[in-house]
């Protein structure tokens, strides 16, 4: 390698596309955090199609908004190509909203009072990047490459909700942006408007774009460049039932933590503790042996909802969620 260039700095090669690296959101509750993000990272490459798969609740729209730049994660990194969007400035962040993200809502969110090419043209007038004819002529273009060009002059009333959808993904494109974002845009659709719609996203991977979907919907699955679950997928663990031992003050598991046995203790004593915002925590029980605990989370499949310590030398029998069940169900 030479070493000519010893005036450059030593920089990382940055990685093209969007980039999420251990993203953190956490929201405050009634007095407790939720964590909705937990370390999640992912790379798109330019040109891919990501569904970001999850039930209601999985924090979709959260992270879609944190990759939007409209709210501010908690901890962790996003980059799109070369902009660094958790890092950005507020006016970079302004400029990184208008002009390189388009964003697409299950709502639609089309102006009543305007019609389709207005509707389209909305992002560019707003951001006075060019002048209102061509906004307009760019608007029609946007139209075209959608298929309602004969739509031009109908306000969203007169269009159905897939002709809706296509209007309100035109204008997510009109700024010619690097990254679209969709949440649920199929969410209010029948099937076979919603066929539409992806047929076009699949379509609009083209010139380096990273298009990114959000969907509860597994049948999404098959069209994905790259699937992100947004929930863990087996909560099965992979052992049987089997002895644990721990000595006092040790954690069994933490609030937040994802779930996996249900604990019987056979002996010694184990405390319930909900961390607070700030730091302090509160006991909400102590346990003796005889009792379990962290039985609905592993069930259910939920985060779990507080930490379990033990207060004595404890022996726990770990339970994967069915075999406790089935315990349960036969005593
Ligand atoms: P999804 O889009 O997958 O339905 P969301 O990102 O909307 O999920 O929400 C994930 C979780 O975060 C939910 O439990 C929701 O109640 C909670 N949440 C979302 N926004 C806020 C907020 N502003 N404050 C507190 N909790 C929130
Ligand atoms: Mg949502």
């Amino acid at each position: 390698m030479s070493t000519a260039t010893t005036t450059a700095p030593l920089e990382e090669v940055v990685a093209e596309g969007l980039v999420i690296d251990g993203l953190v959101k956490e929201y405050a509750g009634d007095g407790y955090v939720v964590r909705v993000l937990d370390d999640l990272s992912f790379h798109a490459r330019p040109g891919e199609l990501v569904v970001l798969l999850g039930p209601s609740g999985s924090g979709k729209s959260t992270l879609l908004s944190c990759i939007g730049g409209m709210l501010s994660p908690t901890s962790g990194s996003i980059r799109l190509n070369e902009i660094d969007v958790t890092a950005a400035s507020r006016r970079t962040l302004d400029e990184y909203r208008k002009r390189h993200v388009g964003f697409v809502f299950q709502g639609f969110n089309l102006i009543p009072s305007l019609n389709a090419r207005e509707n389209v043209a909305v992002p560019l007038i707003v951001s006075k990047t060019v002048s209102r004819t061509a906004a307009l002529g760019r608007a029609d273009e946007m139209l075209s490459r959608v298929g309602l060009s004969d739509r031009a002059k109908h306000k969203p009333s007169q269009l159905s909700g897939g002709q809706q959808q296509r209007v309100a993904v035109a204008r997510g494109l009109v700024t010619d942006p690097q990254l679209l974002i969709a949440d649920e845009p199929t969410a209010n659709l029948d099937h076979i408007q919603a066929e539409g719609v992806i047929g076009l996203f699949r379509e609009l991977r083209t010139q380096g774009r990273v298009i990114v979907v959000s969907t509860h919907d597994a049948r999404l699955i098959p069209v994905a460049d790259r699937v992100v679950r947004m929930t863990p997928d087996g909560i099965e663990p992979d052992q049987g039932a089997h002895e644990v031992r721990l000595t006092r003050g040790t954690v069994v598991f933490r609030q937040e933590d994802p779930p996996e046995y249900v604990y019987v203790i056979e002996s010694g004593d184990v405390e319930i503790v909900r961390e607070l915002i700030g730091g302090g925590e509160e006991r909400l029980a102590v346990l003796r042996a005889g009792q379990y605990f962290g039985e609905l989370g592993a069930m259910l499949g939920f985060p779990r909802s507080a930490t379990a310590r033990a207060s004595t030398d404890v022996v726990l029998t770990a339970m994967p969620p069915h075999e406790f069940r089935s315990k349960v169900e036969r005593s």
